[in-house]
């Protein structure tokens, strides 16, 4: 039996036609749609039958007039050709649950709802909020996620998805061993991380949000910094079940923790070890193994940072030209310090506070250098746009 990467195999994935950004409408005029500066649900993967509660922040300067949630509801399976499917589930919520009408109009608003019923095992659920402005002009948001059963062990668990896994960062998280008693219970946690972590970062709030797409492991891993009780280093060990690691669909993996020194937070290659309370260390983290960049400051081992738009140099004088060929100017580089008879800098002032310089747990901001890069990486992942729908359009209507 072939069994086939299931995002990329569930036959409504061309029903995406209400993306986060692709729902919006305006028009010359200068009015622009409403802003929606969150969006969630919790519990994140729900239980069988547990109440879940969406929840919508937005905002609009002209006044925000109806905002109206809808539910669509899939049932999980695999059909005879081994191919994993979601059909809208028989009885299922198919459509609008609720609408707020806001008079006089606000220019903030924010709603929740709770879906007393619940989901029953093997769903996966859409969710879309749609927001209104006095002048007629409407914003739509959606996102998808697993509730009740999870019908596919060996497929990390999509908690918070809008789309096929390509041109996405796709995060899994997997529970350490030593901190969970099993991965569900890490859910909780993750709440704190994706909500108030990487959705409050200027490198991924607003509509780059729909870049990341997140989910979880089933399954345990590991995590180790190799220092050893004489404080020699031995072997670090950062270990993603064979599931998340040969997954078709992730691309990046988090072991989450909670020691509460700093030595399980590092990264490797596209993995990464993170504080469960802690969404500044997630972010900093996604910074090495997403984005590339390297830290701004010392700590043991250092290196140079991912061409294109560096953050961390090894010689003041590219440091400088970079400054210099970026529009900045070339003397504001700031020298981070030396390790092992090598010293480093940095293109950008001293006042720019960076997450990848300080060792603080406030939720700072990727500064101008890092910025370039995180707008150089999402570019690359050629994100959604009209011409990623026509082109798709055009596959399935040749
Ligand atoms: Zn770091």
């Amino acid at each position: 039996m072939v069994v086939q990467s299931i995002s990329v195999c569930w036959r409504w994935i061309g029903f995406f036609f209400c993306l986060i950004g692709l729902g919006a409408c305006g028009d010359a005029s200068g009015r622009l749609p409403p802003t929606i500066t969150a969006m969630t649900y919790e519990p994140l993967h729900p239980g069988n039958k547990i109440v879940v509660t969406f929840e919508l922040d937005a905002e609009d300067p002209g006044g925000i007039t109806s905002i109206e949630l809808f539910v669509y509801e899939y049932a999980l399976t695999e059909d005879e050709d081994g191919m994993r499917v979601g059909k809208a589930r028989e009885g299922g919520q198919w459509g609008s649950v609720e609408t707020w009408s806001i008079s006089p109009p606000k220019v903030t608003e924010s709603v929740s709802y709770k879906y007393q019923s619940g989901f029953p095992p093997e769903s996966y659920v859409r969710y879309i909020f749609q927001v209104k402005n006095s002048a007629g002009y409407s914003r739509s948001e959606e996102w998808l996620f697993a509730a009740g059963d999870w019908p596919f062990p060996d497929t990390p668990v999509p908690i918070l998805a809008n789309g096929p896994p390509g041109k996405r960062v796709n995060l899994t998280f997997v529970a350490d061993e030593e901190t969970y008693t099993d991965a569900a219970e890490m859910l909780g946690d993750l709440d704190g991380v994706i909500f108030g972590g990487y959705h409050t970062n200027n490198a991924i709030e607003g509509d780059r949000r729909r870049y990341w797409q997140f989910y979880y492991s089933l399954e345990k891993g590991q995590i180790d910094d190799g220092v050893l009780s004489n404080g020699t280093i031995g072997k670090k060990v950062l270990d993603v079940p064979e599931s998340v690691q040969e997954s078709r669909v992730s691309t990046h993996a988090a072991l989450v923790h909670k020691d509460d020194t700093i030595n399980q937070n590092w990264a490797v290659g596209t993995k990464f070890g993170t504080h469960a309370e802690h969404p500044r260390v997630a972010v900093h983290e996604a910074g090495h193994a997403v984005f590339g960049l390297a830290d701004e400051q010392i700590i043991g081992l250092h290196s140079v940072s991912s061409a294109p738009h560096h953050n961390n140099f090894s010689s003041e004088e590219d440091a400088k030209k970079y400054n210099e060929e970026n529009g900045w100017d070339r003397n504001e580089v700031q020298k981070i310090g030396c390790t092992r008879g090598k010293c480093w800098w940095k293109p950008e002032p001293a006042e720019l506070q960076c997450i990848m310089a300080v060792a603080d747990d406030k939720m700072l901001a990727f500064q101008r250098s890092c910025i370039r890069r995180v707008n150089w990486y999402y570019g690359q992942l050629e994100p959604l746009g009209p011409r990623w729908l026509i082109n798709k359009l055009k596959q399935q209507n040749p």
